[in-house]
Parts: C-alpha cells; structure tokens; sequence
C-alpha cells in the first residue's frame, strides 16, 4: 500500500496539530449554538472522528453519502445523494465536515440543499483545499490545509475504496489511477 504513495504530504502529527487546532476554533464558535455536525461520507469518517474529540461542548453528529467520483481519479461533476441525513436540520445551526473540496460542486450542492431544508446556519469544516481545481465559488470557513492540485489519500480519503486507512495523506503515484 505505501509503495503506492510517491510522497507524504501532511504527516500524522502535522493532521493532529491542525485537528486541535480546527477543535479549538469551533468549540469557541459554536458554545451555545447545539450544532448538528454533518460528516459527508465516506471520505470524512477520519477526520471526523478525531475532530468530535477535540470540541467539547454539546454538539450532534450524523452523517450523509454524496458522491461525484466513481471508482476514477476526476470529477464526473454531478453530485449524487446516496444517503440522507436521519435527522431534521429544520432551525438548526450545521457544520457540514469534509474532507476536501475539489471542484466544489459537491459543497454547493449540499449548502442549497441544507438552506432549502430550513437550517437556520449552514458552515463548512474541510480538512483539505484545492483551491486550483473550484468551478463553484464556494468557501469552506474552517480548513485544515490548502493543498496543490494533486490526487491525494489517506486519513479517509480513498482511491478505488483503498488507502483510507493510511494514517498520513499522500500523493497517490500517477501510474495506480492512469
Ligand atoms: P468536489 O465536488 O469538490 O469536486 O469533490 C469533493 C469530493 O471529491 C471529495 O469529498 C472527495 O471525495 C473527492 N476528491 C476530490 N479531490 C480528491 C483527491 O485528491 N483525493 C481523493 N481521494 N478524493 C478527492
């Protein structure tokens, strides 16, 4: 599995440093607010994870599948609803949790989506950002690192459902996805 990763790019301590750092930030923001925090599977189950453990106020959690990759390395750019949320977002304070935003057309759909659905505030948490790649004009309000535009795993983020489980994120050697 790592021989397919031609570089690490944040490291293990780097991601914890910036989780407690990203924990810290949203706990001072959402004291009082009893925010619903939204992961977007399956690419944010890591993060996730370690972020709930860094914001130690009353919050919610729940989850939802949006996907606009297939088992390819690119954007199909049509954004798909693979599993809805089981909670009601209706007057409820939301931070959507994901774990990158590429094109951004999933971030976009998903904020029109929550307003329609009545939120009364609807913010992003992303741990990465490739700003190069944006067709949306979309802006995460807390994110964890800008990123270079290259195809990364790791920490949760997969090609072909492998790599999620390297504890690091990494740029995937272009030979595995060309
Ligand atoms: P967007 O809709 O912003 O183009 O894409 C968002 C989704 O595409 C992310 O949640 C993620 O699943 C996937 N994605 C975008 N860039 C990468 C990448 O470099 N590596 C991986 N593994 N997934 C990516």
């Amino acid at each position: 599995m790592i021989a397919d990763i031609q570089e690490i790019l944040i490291d293990e301590k780097a991601l914890e440093k910036r989780v407690s750092e990203l924990g810290e930030k949203i706990t001072k923001d959402y004291r009082g607010k009893y925010p619903i925090l939204i992961g977007i599977l399956k690419g944010s189950s890591v993060f996730m994870a370690d972020l709930i453990r860094k914001i130690p106020i009353p919050v919610e959690i729940d989850f939802l599948k949006a996907s606009s990759y297939g088992a390819e390395a690119r954007s199909s750019g049509v954004v798909e609803l693979e599993t809805d949320l089981s909670m009601d977002v209706n007057g409820r304070s939301i931070l959507l949790v994901e774990d990158i935003v590429d094109t951004g057309n999933t971030l976009n759909y998903l904020l029109n989506r929550f307003e329609s659905l009545g939120a009364e505030e609807v913010k992003v948490c992303s741990l990465l950002d490739k700003p190069e790649r944006r067709e949306q004009r979309v802006i995460a309000d807390y994110i964890g690192f800008e990123i270079p535009n290259e195809f990364v795993v790791g920490y949760g983020l997969d090609y072909d459902q492998k790599y999620r489980n390297l504890p690091f994120i990494g740029i995937l050697k272009r030979e595995i996805y060309e």
